[in-house]
């Protein structure tokens, strides 16, 4: 048997298209777009490349983005004053602050300062907490990503075993949570999880998201799993080349699983789409609107 590919490029653009359409009929229906404000404190580069992206992703779908750039010296005290004067402002939609920040700001305090109705990136305590109670809220981007792509090879996960390896404020928990909340039969893994291929070998469906290149052997994943594999590790190759590589041994898994995304090109996408979707939906509830079915 080799697996199906889960075009996660495939799949993230049919999410935008429909963010798209959903970020029109609001700026109709209320007069003014869905707006989106990322916020960068200091000049890391990298930092710089993700919060141009997610700019530029945005106004492609109809949503008003900005940035708002502070020194590198920025004191805590401005961080959070530029997060409450955003959460106040009702021309913002969605508020997203690029981590890391500079060693003076604690991420904790912007995140507790910040509005979970605009925390488009699911990632206050208040947005965990109610996902934890299974109340409406804003999920962050790459499980809910996960769950998406996991649902466009099978519908209904009634009664299924998920394994998730990984137990990450990001990624692990809430991918945990999604998958208990569709009904799975739920185990968390991590670093102190005694014989993790054991663990994985009962997985219906196993989401990877752990940071080390080819962890999960195919040899562990039970036949017809579906696999997601969120890692993302770029490993340096002779010749100054290098290569981004999952956790998952991609070739190995292919054999063996019945779906499986690739890396890059299966949740890398779906992250970008769903923080897009992400804004989309807290501007419909913060109006009072419905989204669009389907969204
Ligand atoms: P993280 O915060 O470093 O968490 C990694 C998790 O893996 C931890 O819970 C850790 O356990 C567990 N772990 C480490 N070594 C392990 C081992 N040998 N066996 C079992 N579990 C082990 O990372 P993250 O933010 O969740 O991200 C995980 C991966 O996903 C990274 O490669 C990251 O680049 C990638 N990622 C990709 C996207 C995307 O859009 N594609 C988005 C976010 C992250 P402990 O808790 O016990 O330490």
């Amino acid at each position: 048997m080799t697996a199906r590919i889960i075009d996660g490029k495939e799949f993230a653009a049919g999410v935008r298209k429909r963010v798209k359409a959903a970020a029109e009929a609001f700026r109709q229906k209320q007069g003014v777009p869905v707006g989106l404000t990322v916020v960068l404190v200091g000049n890391d580069p990298a930092s710089e490349i993700y919060v141009r992206l997610k700019v530029s992703d945005a106004r492609e779908v109809s949503i008003d983005s900005r940035d708002i750039k502070l020194p590198a010296t920025a004191s805590e005290q401005e961080v959070l004053d530029v997060v409450r004067r955003l959460n106040a402002d009702p021309a913002v939609h969605g508020v997203l602050v690029q981590f890391p920040v500079p060693a003076q700001v604690r991420q904790e305090a912007v995140l507790d300062v910040l509005s979970p109705d605009k925390d488009v990136d699911g990632l206050t305590a208040l947005s965990a907490g109610r996902l934890a109670s299974g109340r409406p809220g804003l999920v962050s981007c790459t499980p809910q990503g996960c769950l998406m792509l996991v649902k466009s090879v099978r519908p209904r996960l009634d009664g299924l075993d998920a394994v998730v390896i990984g137990r990450s404020q990001l990624v692990g928990k809430p991918m945990g949570q999604l998958l208990l909340q569709e009904n799975c039969t739920v185990t968390t893994a991590h670093s102190k999880t005694r014989d993790l291929k054991e663990v994985v070998s009962r997985a219906d469906i196993l989401v990877a998201a752990v940071g080390r290149a080819e962890m999960v052997r195919g040899s562990w994943i039970k036949p017809g799993a579906i696999v997601i594999d969120v890692g993302m590790n770029r490993v340096d190759l002779p010749g100054g080349k290098s290569k981004l590589y999952g956790d998952v041994a991609y070739d190995e898994a292919l054999q063996v699983a019945s779906a499986i995304t690739p890396v890059p090109g299966g949740v890398g996408p779906m992250t970008r789409a769903c923080l897009l979707r992400n804004t989309v939906l807290a501007a419909c509830a913060q109006a009072g609107m419905d989204p669009l079915a389907g969204l």
